[in-house]
């Protein structure tokens, strides 16, 4: 009897999940992996100001200015990919590219039309 509730997935009144992924589990993934991205984007963007200003006024140097510089390019230009070619989990279609340009302040699937917060509002799913 236990070895046949146990193959059942119902032992001790607790139902057992099968261990394979679910399709929301998938995307809810996906989604918080594209958010990650996005918001290092926006951080990446947001400390050029205060980076410039803080290398200038310890330094004062345009070396270390232009070497600053490039670093933050470098970061920005990496976060800029990573969120540019961020691929849907839902549709697999590449989330904020539909032409040729990619938009990043769209807060859904260009394709499909998920939104970025569909597993944080479990009824858009
Ligand atoms: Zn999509």
């Amino acid at each position: 009897m236990r070895q046949l509730l146990r193959q059942r997935g119902q032992l001790g009144g607790v139902r057992l999940e099968p261990q394979m992924p679910t399709e929301r589990y998938r995307v809810g993934i996906g989604l918080r992996s594209i958010r990650r991205r996005r918001k290092m984007l926006w951080i990446v963007i947001a400390i050029y100001f205060p980076q410039v200003w803080l290398t200038i006024e310890c330094s004062g140097s345009n070396t270390a200015l232009a070497i600053v510089f490039t670093v933050w390019f470098i970061m920005l230009w990496n976060c800029v990919m990573l969120v540019a070619f961020a691929r849907c989990p839902s549709c697999d279609n590449y989330f904020h590219i539909k032409s040729f340009f990619p938009t990043y302040h769209k807060r859904h699937c260009l394709h499909c039309g998920l939104s970025l917060y569909a597993d944080l509002d479990s009824e858009s799913i």
